[in-house]
């Protein structure tokens, strides 16, 4: 576990160069006296989104007591607030409350005038506050939340006829961030006030309801419900408050530390709690560990909520995400939770425990815990799969380069830059400085900002006052501007040197300059030694050199070893070069790159390379692009080669091998039919799917082995569907299987169910009167992942007038609430 500990720089003690000494310490000296031409810590771009919002008072304390009216979707409840003025005169205050109906407003047990709008409450005190006191206020309200707090499920009436793992919860849940509480509380819903809450929420007794902090107080009630009471001791921002309710169980992993990680799973799903929350307690003692700061709350949990229209959310101590990541031990190879249970731990610390001042400091969060997520990832899953997981964030903030040109830290940058982005950022941060100056920086900026709000400034001031380090102009080239630098790289091989040619090419104008980085520059030779040397390149053209004093033979040469620096680069090599680099470059990612260069190689040239690769290789991302590689191989090499692939053991090869092969050798039928009965859901979709399309007599054989499948979310169930009902010649199965369609579209199914089930109708175009009010009811959703693809579906059934006609009259003669009445209506415009 302590592999991390190697750290980036210190590739450099791994160089056999003797020259390397030296140069490390030259690096470390540079890197300390590196000024750049700006002295900036403001993004280059307006930015009036990131603004620190102005308040007039603080707040010290919320009590909110809760209950529900399911049926009305409902809140019922009475927040009480300690709070102090921190301006000089206050004589009114305002709560973000949009729509809440506000019973009664009491400051000191006084009542006290207030006015609302639809924006929130706006109370009007008596006199002027004195901001030497503490004042108490108290507010009685009903809310019908559309957002913030979601009722689901409560209206479905139908049992669950066949036990499908997908039908629908009774739940109640929260989501805050960004700002969303408002909706059920009112309160003051921005990130720069911290307050300790505690929540009381009276339920039926037959529910498991958590809340943040720990459970102080459970008591029965005699009318069958129970009232729970929770305390949080540490304080907190108002978006990170959260309420989840359903018929939950349970498992405790415990860390070495004797922090408790309670995770919860449906009661019905007792085989997912191992295979989602593996490795939690090892992730809370390698995160602790790594900060050199203690988890900074009481408790922990995760809750799994249906219709979740996010991955999750770090709400403090107590973490909800999509049940889509509740899964057992075949669906966790296609949908694992590690990575997002390690980045909603992260956010313990990088979000709840230091907490941004605007969302101009987004980064400060969510770079944090991507970054964070992805080094525990690499404990776990090893080197391999790190190095990849970094090309796919330089990949995603290569793509929002050309959509946009926002930083780092903009409150507009996106999730690209809060989250890919930033978290490379962090990565060259620390081969930047050093592993060890990274993480004692790292822990004095959490020790000092503790339970308070950060800015980008704070986070770089913390490099200079802890290690006397000025990185104003790492911040200003990675944060504050945008882009990323393209080099292009000549290579020169002297008998006695070699010399590598370095230009920026990319556009430089005031939003992105000239890149300076630290960078590994590596000569391996045919005797198998090698030189490196590690320099600043920071100017449009830059020449290095690497002296050969024994005259050898260069069998490959590497400008950023091992991919440190986020970037394009144009560096053409020979196939000789790529071959020696795709096997003997230490990094993975060096010998990916190198066979991934050799896509237009001659296949008599690179077929025994690959090859061998394919065997060498552990990792699937190498093996995967030479499946990619030799689908076009003619000889007599293919046959057994796919056979050995699709029979491969690591799932992810195997799908690359069935994706690539349009069709399928007679020889091979055998092999894939095999996958039927795959250990991956998708996979076995895919099988099904390409079988019957190949082979459409066996069709019926193919659906009688899948027939007991459900899958991830229904996958194969639907993919089984759509196959029978277009192959049936019965008119009875026809009606029976579209019967089964119709129902998963409709709200006794969770969302990726019902999306699945309008992708078939699309396909088939299929709708009946059922069909089309689960689709208009699908679009009333508030989670926009279900609404959205209904409302495409409805548009492509609207080719046919006649489904648009029918459409029209459901609605007309139907009943709706005023905020439905809306949106429905938009679905005729
Ligand atoms: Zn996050």
């Amino acid at each position: 576990m302590d592999r991390l500990n190697l750290g980036l720089i210190s590739y450099c003690t791994q160089i056999v160069n003797p020259m390397n000494k030296f140069l490390t310490l030259l690096l470390l000296c540079l890197t300390s006296l590196a000024h750049s031409h700006e002295d900036s810590s403001i993004c280059y771009l307006r930015d009036p989104g990131g603004r620190i919002r102005e308040h007039n008072v603080d707040f010290l304390t919320m009590n909110l007591t809760v209950n529900f009216n399911t049926l009305e979707s409902q809140v019922i409840g009475n927040v009480k607030y300690e709070f102090k003025p921190i301006q000089y005169l206050v004589d009114t205050l305002f709560l973000n409350a949009p729509n809440i109906n506000i019973k009664s407003v009491k400051v000191n047990g006084q009542n006290t005038p207030f006015d609302t709008n639809k924006e929130g409450l706006t109370i009007r005190f008596t006199s002027t506050l004195d901001w030497h006191k503490t004042y108490k206020l108290d507010i009685d309200y009903i809310a019908t939340p559309r957002r913030g707090l979601y009722f689901v499920g409560w209206n479905v009436t139908d049992k669950n006829p066949t036990k499908n793992r997908y039908f629908t919860h009774k739940q109640i849940w929260t989501q805050g961030q960004g700002i969303d509480n408002r909706h059920w509380i009112p309160c003051y819903d921005d990130v720069n006030d911290k307050l300790i809450t505690s929540t009381t929420i009276t339920f039926d007794s037959a529910y498991t309801v958590i809340a943040n902090g720990a459970l102080k107080k459970k008591t029965k009630n005699t009318n069958g419900t129970t009232t729970w009471s929770f305390a949080m001791d540490k304080p907190m921002v108002p978006y990170l408050i959260m309420i989840a309710i359903d018929k939950y169980t349970y498992k405790d992993y415990k860390s070495k530390n004797g922090m408790v990680s309670r995770q919860y799973f449906y009661s019905n799903l007792p085989e997912t709690a191992i295979p989602t929350y593996q490795f939690s307690g090892e992730m809370m003692d390698w995160l602790s560990s790594e900060f050199q700061v203690s988890y900074p709350w009481q408790v922990y949990s995760n809750t799994p909520v249906q219709e979740f229209m996010f991955g999750a959310m770090e709400n403090t101590t107590a973490t909800i995400y999509g049940d889509f990541s509740l899964n057992d031990s075949r669906g966790v190879l296609d949908r694992a939770y590690l990575s997002t249970n390690a980045h909603e731990l992260t956010h313990q610390w990088f979000g709840d425990y230091i907490t941004e001042y605007s969302a101009q400091h987004h980064w400060l969060h969510e770079s944090f815990a991507t970054y964070y997520a992805k080094q525990f990832v690499r404990q776990v899953q090893g080197e391999e799969k790190y190095q990849m997981d970094k090309r796919g964030e330089a990949n995603s903030a290569i793509w929002a380069d050309k959509r946009d040109r926002f930083p780092v830290a903009h409150s507009e940058g996106g999730s690209s830059r809060h989250y890919p982005k930033g978290s490379f950022v962090i990565d060259m941060l620390r081969y930047t400085v050093s592993d060890s100056v990274y993480r004692k920086c790292i822990t004095a900026y959490l020790k000092k900002h503790a339970y308070g709000n950060v800015s980008n400034h704070d986070f770089m001031m913390s490099f200079m006052e802890t290690a006397g380090i000025n990185l104003d102009w790492f911040f200003d080239q990675w944060v504050y501007r945008a882009g990323v630098p393209n080099y292009e790289v000549y290579t020169e091989y002297k008998t006695d040197k070699t010399i590598f040619y370095v230009n920026q090419t990319h556009k430089v104008d005031e939003l992105t300059g000239y890149f300076k980085m630290p960078i590994q520059f590596k000569v391996h030779y045919t005797d198998n030694s090698t030189s490196a040397f590690k320099t600043w390149i920071s100017g449009p053209s830059d020449t290095v050199v690497i002296p050969n004093s024994g005259n050898k033979t260069v069998a490959f040469a590497l400008f950023d070893v091992g991919c440190q620096i986020l970037k394009t680069t144009t560096f053409n090599k020979p196939y000789p070069e790529l071959a020696a680099q795709a096997e003997q470059a230490e990094n993975y990612i060096d010998r990916y790159d190198a066979v991934v260069g050799m896509r237009s190689v001659a296949m008599d040239t690179k077929r025994d390379l690959l090859l061998r690769l394919f065997n060498k290789e552990k990792f699937h991302s190498i093996r995967n692009e030479v499946v990619f590689q030799l689908k076009g191989d003619s000889s007599e090499n293919r046959v057994p080669f796919f056979k050995k692939a699709l029979n491969d053991k690591d799932h992810q090869v195997r799908r690359e091998t069935i994706q690539q092969m349009d069709s399928l050798p007679i020889a091979l039928i055998a092999d894939l039919e095999k996958m039927l009965s795959d250990s991956s859901y998708i996979n076995v979709e895919l099988a099904l799917r390409k079988l019957t399309k190949q082979f459409p007599e066996n069709t019926k054989t193919y659906l009688t082995k899948t027939q007991n499948e459900l899958g991830l979310n229904n996958n194969i169930r639907m993919a089984w569907l759509e196959i029978a009902i277009k192959s049936t010649t019965d008119s009875t199965e026809y009606r029976k299987h579209i019967a089964e369609l119709a129902t998963f579209s409709s709200n006794q199914f969770e969302f990726r169910t019902r999306m699945r089930a309008f992708d078939v109708l699309e396909e088939i175009k299929y709708a009946d009167d059922q069909v089309l009010r689960n689709l208009i009811q699908a679009r009333l959703s508030a989670n926009s992942r279900l609404s959205n693809p209904a409302m495409n579906t409805l548009k492509t059934l609207f080719r046919n007038k006649a489904y648009k006609d029918q459409v029209k009259t459901i609605i007309e003669t139907s009943e709706w609430k005023d905020w439905e009445k809306e949106i429905v209506q938009k679905i005729i415009d």
